[in-house]
């Protein structure tokens, strides 16, 4: 037989990854009983052939897709062209995960000439089957030829003007009609052919169009920021029309079955009488709660419950429905596991254990790692808040604080933050064009749409801070201001927005940061017994040492001792040990460093207790600390006692070309045998300290950055051992501690065997692996790698996910060789990656003993790691 391409609603499965999450749900629905229209899907695999054939649909999808049809024209009773009751189409997308927004949909498909008048006769209602035809065409144009939705608004307008009204409502169907000839006229002028008068030709082309809208722009960066591969592909669902625009009887909405904002266990949603679907989402006009439908409707509110209740139950998730009443009949249109903000996941996840719904194992799967970050931002400071003056209030779409200049675009919106600036976008309403302006905001403001508007939803899903539907803003978009409570607020300049009470304020606000408690406490409970790695932090002070441990850290995996050295009052110490032409100089400029790092130490330790502490001995290129300012060189050089010409002929000497691949890392301690030293005893002095003052049995983990050989290892930790014994036994106090290696240079990967010899453990700075690896400078990639997402040649950033197939491949070979030579060795990883779910994933496949990653990210680590224990346990 064939291969299948086209599956009927009732012949499909739950199988999402080929029918799409829309698609798969719309089958299990049907196999319910539930109240759908009815349609077929064209599969994932059949858009990844689309794409395989240059872009073409082959003749078997064709045929299958055609005969289809064939069988909802059966099933409907109504037949696609029909001059009495026609088959009208809705085409839409669905990727196996929800991408809101973010891709194409085409109504009312099937209207011809024809046609209209037979769904004028039908319906009673030429002015709808008119209304249905001139939005088909606009749609069809806009989707699947690329003519610009806006060009047809201009028509609109002169029709309006001509009849003398203001509103769309207001023409009639003889009006419509025109509007009709004259979109048709204006098709053809633009695109030298007519309108497509066969609903199969019509159909055949949204479906591809449907397909190539996988790859637009916005779908491109949804997915980037959201990690799905390009390679799935969307499918795309094919459902009879039903029409909530039929009257006073007749209407369209969406709804959740728990508050998605806050996790509450109520209905929650909104519709609008006589409207069709993208009337609710577009935020054109202000919906209705979903609690007034009882009044409007009162049969149809009760069976609505009852269906809502019973998908709840039957997926066990708040659901996110759609759904549409035709003349007093509902129907469902789509359901799928509602987004949420973290804290509603949370609540949820929480309670539908509580309920007996799920189990514990089972909710910790329920929450999305990255989203946690929304619990760990700050909120307005209460203080700050109370002397704030509200000048506004919209509605409460997705909770935070933010506080940032006010844009008015989302390009501008993208720049500005790019230049660093914390941005509030403002716009009459957000399309999914704006996508990426509304990632690189920290706050969302708009004029219109209600909490299910694509402001709103987007937002929710970013974890943005959002307020929405705010219609006393006079917003003039096009001069780059708007104004409310009576002031004129401009480009740049401040306002603050409270995401959990629509608040808007005309200040900049103090904000602070979030805690750990109540639900997130006991989810995250949950989650630590079913993870087997370990997470650490990165932090080099002991106010984020503090920070990492209240978010659950257990252990600091890279404490980066370069960074205590920038600071005001040991610059100058460092630059002069830097410039010193003799050992005996440098040993005296290390010796003034000595007591403020072991300082440092102590405070660490003191912080962390008798967690483990990898201390990182210094790694950066020398040049980053030296003197570029005349003042600064003159002053260094007169302490020295040199000149200005010959301190500056010494820093001259040591600029490098590739400062990344210079000197830096291991390289300076076998230059400056003296700075490991130095580092070594502050290292162990500090861990002595803590020991007799607080009785923490410390084993300090001493690493040495950018290893290649192991030789070069073998170098440093001989100078590092003499030190620490030394110290250690002028003591008189036992300790232990451990020397390992960062593995950040390939050769290191490929040698690990050889490198394990000497070293106690390996942590991987994957920062630097994916460097050298890749060959992209750490430092300039950002700027072209834009280049890269746009083109599709890569879909994310190798710096901020690990690739696993190249620099992947680098950590198994050294996992599986270092473990070779020493069975019991530690592994770890601390380059950025660590936070990141996909590579956390990856890190538990391979077998790490830990991952470490900055603070705020611990709670997200915790979680991904649990999660990958449960699934790769399964
Ligand atoms: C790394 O290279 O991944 C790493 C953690 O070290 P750094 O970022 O300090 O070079
Ligand atoms: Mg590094």
């Amino acid at each position: 037989m064939a291969h299948k391409w086209v599956y009927m609603f009732k012949e499909g499965d739950m199988n999402k990854n080929l029918l799409g999450g829309k698609g798969a749900n719309l089958c299990d629905m049907t196999k319910l009983g539930l109240p759908i229209p009815q349609g077929f899907i064209v599969t994932t695999e059949a858009c990844t052939e689309y794409y395989n054939n240059d872009k073409n649909l082959s003749k078997d999808i064709i045929d299958q897709i055609k005969s289809s049809l064939t069988q909802l024209e059966e099933i409907s009773g109504k037949k696609f062209g029909d001059t009495q009751n026609p088959l009208l189409v809705s085409v839409r997308s669905g990727a196996r995960i929800s991408m809101p927004g973010m891709m194409d949909t085409v109504l009312n498909l099937g209207l011809t000439d024809v046609s209209v008048e037979g769904l004028a006769k039908k319906t009673g209602n030429p002015r709808f089957a008119y209304d249905s035809y001139r939005r088909f065409i606009q749609m069809f144009s806009d989707v699947v030829m690329e003519l610009p939705k806006s060009r047809f608004e201009v028509i609109i307008d002169e029709l309006k003007e001509k009849k003398g009204v203001k509103l769309d409502t207001e023409l009639d169907a003889d009006d419509l009609k025109e509007m009709v000839v004259k979109f048709k006229e204006f098709y053809k002028k633009e695109l030298g052919k007519d309108f497509p008068q066969d609903p199969e030709t019509q159909l055949l082309e949204a479906v591809q169009a449907v397909f190539r809208s996988w790859m637009n722009s916005r779908a491109i960066a949804y997915r980037r920021m959201n990690d799905i591969p390009s390679d799935w592909g969307t499918a795309v669902n094919v459902q009879m029309m039903v029409f909530g625009n039929m009257g006073e009887t007749s209407g369209t909405g969406v709804a959740f079955t728990r508050n998605p904002s806050t996790g509450e266990k109520l209905i929650y949603g909104e519709y609008l009488i006589n409207a069709q679907g993208e009337d609710v989402v577009a935020g054109v006009r202000t919906p209705q709660p979903i609690s007034h439908l009882e009044q409007d409707m009162p049969e149809v509110y009760k069976e609505f419950m009852a269906i809502a209740n019973k998908l709840e139950d039957h997926y066990r998730d708040m659901q996110d429905m759609e759904f549409t009443v035709e003349d007093t009949k509902l129907y469902f249109l789509q359901t799928r596991n509602g987004k949420r903000t973290a804290a509603s996941a949370l609540k949820i996840a929480v309670e539908l254990v509580k309920e007996g719904m799920i189990t514990e194992k089972e909710a910790v799967l329920r929450v999305e790692p990255k989203q946690l970050d929304q619990l760990l931002h700050p909120t307005f400071d209460v203080t700050a808040l109370k002397q704030a003056k509200t000048i506004g209030k919209g509605l409460p779409a997705s909770p935070g604080a933010a506080t940032g200049k006010v844009y008015f675009t989302a390009e501008d919106a993208k720049a500005a933050a790019a230049r660093g600036e914390a941005v509030i976008l403002t716009r009459l309403e957000t399309s999914p064009e704006d996508i990426e302006g509304m990632h690189a905001s920290k706050g969302i403001l708009t004029v219109r749409g209600g909490m299910t508007s694509h402001a709103a939803v987007v937002a929710r899903g970013m974890g943005t801070c959002c307020v929405s539907g705010c219609g006393e803003i006079k917003i003039n978009e096009h001069d780059k201001s708007f104004t409310l409570d009576g002031k004129t607020y401009k480009e740049g300049d401040y306002i603050s927005l409270d995401g959990s009470t629509g608040n808007i304020y005309g200040e900049q606000l103090k904000t602070v940061e979030a805690e750990i408690s109540g639900d997130f406490e006991k989810f995250m409970k949950w989650a630590d017994e079913y993870r087997t790695m370990k997470v650490r932090t990165n932090a080099d002070t002991p106010a984020d040492a503090a920070k990492a441990v209240e978010f659950g850290a257990e252990g600091i995996g890279l404490c980066r001792t370069e960074h205590m050295f920038f600071e005001e009052d040991r610059i100058k110490k460092v630059r002069k040990m830097i410039v010193a032409k003799e050992v005996e100089e440098r040993k005296a400029a290390l010796k003034e460093l000595l007591p403020l790092q072991k300082g440092d130490f102590i405070g660490i330790y003191e912080a962390m207790g008798e967690r483990p502490v990898t201390v990182r001995l210094l790694d950066p290129p020398l040049h980053e600390f030296l003197p570029t300012d005349k003042a600064d060189i003159e002053e260094i050089a007169k302490e020295i006692g040199e000149t200005y010409e010959s301190l500056q002929a010494t820093i001259d000497s040591l600029h490098e070309f590739n400062p990344m691949m210079g000197h830096r890392g291991c390289r300076l301690s076998v230059s400056y045998p003296e700075i490991a030293d130095m580092q070594a005893r502050a290292i162990i002095e500090a861990a002595i300290e803590v020991k007799k003052s607080k009785g923490y049995n410390i084993v300090p983990e001493i690493m040495i950055p950018l290893v290649g050989d192991k030789k070069e290892l073998e170098y440093v930790k001989d100078i590092i051992v003499a030190a620490a014994d030394d110290v250690i036994a002028k003591s008189g106090i036992e300790l232990k501690y451990l020397v390992g290696t960062m593995i950040e240079i390939p050769r290191a990967a490929l040698l690990a065997d050889q490198i394990a010899e000497e070293a106690a453990f390996f942590s991987f700075g994957t920062n630097d692996l994916t460097q050298m690896t890749f060959g992209f400078s750490r430092d300039d990639a950002g700027k072209f790698l834009e280049d890269y997402y746009a083109r599709g040649v890569y879909e994310s950033d190798p710096f901020a996910r690990l690739d696993q197939t190249g620099v992947g491949q680098l950590i198994e070979i050294a996992v599986e060789k270092g473990r070779k030579t020493r069975p019991d060795i530690k592994l770890g990883i601390c380059g950025e990656h660590g936070g990141d779910p996909s590579t956390i994933e990856f890190c538990q496949k391979v077998g790490l003993n830990y991952v470490s990653c900055s603070p705020f990210r611990v709670p997200i680590a915790r979680l991904a790691a649990a999660q990958a224990a449960i699934t790769q346990s399964k």
